[in-house]
């Protein structure tokens, strides 16, 4: 057993990806939803770049960074070798507007689209030779003035203009929760549902991400279609 820079070893890194793959199926089961619906985000930030091989080796695709000048460094690490070539970064951090360009050179997905100008300054940076960069909106669905994220009442505006950013595509919505309260996701479930049935032409709108390490089986329960999740599966951060 390794000790991967004072991290968890990596056969209880192994293992807690396992747990959280076998707790997100039990709570598909008791939702009565398919396991393949729920994708698994392993939340890497601020671990390193070892422990996102290790799981990619076991099957783990999809990994998500907040910090981008370390981010850009693992993916940059792992692009050099074959394990790290199928991996899907997913920004999931704040956005500076100076920071758009990496953030658009470097990613796969972004989950943290608020304003129009990141989404247009995203779109216009997008590199010719990548396919489109997947976008969520953040939605700030207990309108909390401290909060990040688009407010509810300007979703509308916000979706008609990624709409027409062709090097964007538009997947759906990524909320972060305010803890007090308890029905954030079935109302974020509710816009989704409500945005797919009234922009029938938004035909990649599929993806809602909500749900972490401390509230998943809720989240499932819900009708989540991605869970971010970070300490079940790496251990708690510094
Ligand atoms: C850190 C983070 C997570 C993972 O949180 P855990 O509680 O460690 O699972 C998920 N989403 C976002 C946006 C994060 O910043």
């Amino acid at each position: 057993m390794k000790e991967m820079n004072g991290n968890i070893d990596e056969v209880t890194l192994i293992d807690n990806w396992q747990q959280v793959n076998t707790q997100m199926k039990q709570a598909c089961d008791h939702a009565d939803r398919q396991a393949d619906n729920v994708m698994l985000l392993a939340v890497s930030k601020t671990k390193p770049a070892d422990m996102i091989a290790t799981l990619a080796k076991q099957g783990q695709r999809d990994f998500g960074e907040n910090y981008l000048q370390e981010a850009i460094e693992k993916i940059t690490e792992l692009k050099a070798q074959p394990v790290g070539k199928s991996i899907v970064w997913h920004y999931i951090g704040s956005i500076q507007r100076n920071k758009t360009r990496d953030i658009a050179e470097h990613f796969d997905w972004v989950q943290t689209v608020e304003r129009d100008i990141i989404a247009k300054r995203l779109n216009d940076q997008r590199p010719a030779d990548l396919p489109p960069l997947n976008v969520l909106i953040q939605l700030n669905i207990d309108n909390e003035d401290s909060k990040s994220g688009c407010l509810p009442a300007q979703l509308p505006e916000l979706i008609t203009a990624i709409k027409g950013y062709e090097r964007l595509q538009l997947r759906g919505l990524m909320i972060i929760p305010a803890k007090a309260n308890t029905n954030a996701f079935a109302r974020t479930k509710q816009l989704f549902e409500e945005v797919k049935a009234d922009c029938p032409e938004l035909d990649s709108w599929d993806t809602l991400s909500m749900g972490m390490s401390g509230d998943m089986a809720e989240a499932i329960e819900n009708g989540t279609t991605m869970v971010r999740v970070g300490t079940a599966i790496f251990g708690q951060r510094a």
